[in-house]
């Protein structure tokens, strides 16, 4: 059969150790024999971000923006330890973090669900989607140790020099002290891209903060949902059939615990950093976990959740075998592949993807897979393969599926 052609670029973002050695199997296993790949190529590796002064990083980011599509591998965030392992000039920062900043996107993380393996909470049957606003709060601080009694108080210098002040508190004794902010422009595109990615994959999305006790800050955070929401995306919600549901976040815990799942539940900085934690495991593993960044201009940046499974690698270095789970990055490729294909109007893109996604799901339901898995799942006979081989035989499946 013939190749299916790709008319616009997608933007690859290579990486570093196990997960590079398994970036280029996906590619040459389960997409090149179906796909004439149309990519623009960065080599995210940490080798090359040293030596262009990590400018490939930014240019992959602008290249995003200019595509609107990229799909990215896991890579290294250097620290002490990486700056000597691979001479670096530099600890260059984060590549999740300049990508983020420069296309001001939220991640999305979800589950990838299968029959085998059985969330920890029982009532979950459908996936439920993280979506963390990225910017300011408790990441963003400012702390300081108090060592005796003194009066504590913010204050607010405009640029006419004029002074708002609260006291905090009037300490009697010794204490602690945070100062955090958020900006009206961040949040506010942290709100578009909830609603836009809630349409996308057209399902509910839920909201909540502390507002009852915050009631500026956190106030502020449901405020300006509420209003962004009502001049913009009511009406489509409701053509959607699709509903935007704000409430306390002690209240939505509960209420997630006892829900079926399928929603995306937006959260702040830090209640996302705990709840995604939380709801990755509860699933089943890192390793099943997909994450989007979505900019609120709509472009969107697929990757897996996990690392470059850094202990799996030394062992391929040594010559001996591995077994890593290769299903998230698989997904990350056929979450960018079906993107494309509904941006280009190219169904036969979106038919692979879906197909492909079918073929590794349908793999691991027939008990073959990786040994991550294999503890979770309560497949009676179940298969233990390695890194390679699970490639071929999701290949099996999608040459019957195709
Ligand atoms: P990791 O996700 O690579 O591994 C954490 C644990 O989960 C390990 O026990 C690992 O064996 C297991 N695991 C993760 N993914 C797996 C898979 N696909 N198959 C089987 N087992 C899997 O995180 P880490 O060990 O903390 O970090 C390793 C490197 O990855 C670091 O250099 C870090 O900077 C980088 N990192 C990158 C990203 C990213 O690019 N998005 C995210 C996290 C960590």
């Amino acid at each position: 059969a013939d190749k299916i052609k790709m008319q616009i670029p997608l933007v690859e973002m290579d990486g570093d150790e196990m997960t590079r050695i398994m970036w280029k199997m996906i590619k040459d296993i389960l997409l090149t024999p179906y796909i004439e790949l149309n990519t623009e190529y960065y080599d995210l590796g940490l080798e090359y971000r040293n030596e262009t002064n990590d400018q490939v990083t930014v240019d992959s980011a602008l290249a995003t923006k200019k595509y609107g599509v990229a799909v990215k591998c896991a890579t290294i965030t250097p620290n002490a330890e990486r700056m000597k392992e691979y001479t670096l000039k530099e600890m260059w920062k984060s590549p999740n973090g300049t990508i983020r900043a420069i296309l001001d996107g939220t991640v999305f993380r979800a589950p990838i669900v299968l029959n085998s393996i059985k969330p920890s909470v029982s009532t979950w049957k459908k996936p439920i989607t993280i979506a963390r606003h990225a910017y300011g709060d408790v990441y963003r601080d400012v702390e300081m140790q108090i060592p005796g009694a003194g009066k504590a108080e913010i204050v607010f210098t405009n640029e006419a020099g004029k002074e708002t002040r609260t006291t905090i508190h009037d300490f009697k004794g010794s204490g602690i002290l945070l100062g955090m902010h958020n900006l009206d422009d961040s949040i506010e595109s942290f709100a578009r891209a909830c609603f836009e990615y809630a349409l996308d994959i057209k399902q509910d999305l839920w909201f909540a903060t502390k507002d009852t006790i915050s009631k500026k800050y956190d106030h502020r955070f449901k405020d300006i949902f509420a209003e962004i929401f009502e001049e913009e995306y009511k009406s489509k919600f409701d053509e959607n059939g699709i509903e935007y549901f704000y409430t306390l976040i002690d209240d939505a815990v509960a209420r997630v615990i006892r829900s079926e799942g399928g929603f995306i539940w937006a959260c702040k900085n830090y209640d996302g950093d705990v709840m995604s934690d939380m709801v990755a495991t509860a699933f089943g593993s890192l390793a099943m976990m997909t994450s989007v960044l979505v900019s609120p201009e709509g472009y969107y940046e697929y990757e897996a959740a996990h690392g470059t499974v850094q202990r799996h690698y030394y062992k391929h270095l040594k010559g001996e075998e591995t077994s890593s789970n290769s299903v998230a990055t698989i997904f990350a490729w056929s979450g960018a592949l079906r993107k494309r294909g509904e941006l280009d109007n190219q169904p036969e893109l979106i038919d692979f993807a879906n197909k492909l996604e079918e073929a590794c799901l349908t793999t691991i339901e027939e008990g073959v897979m990786t040994g991550d898995l294999l503890s979770l799942s309560n497949f009676e006979n179940k298969r233990k393969v390695n890194t390679e081989e699970f490639l071929h035989e999701v290949r099996i499946r999608l040459d019957r599926l195709i």
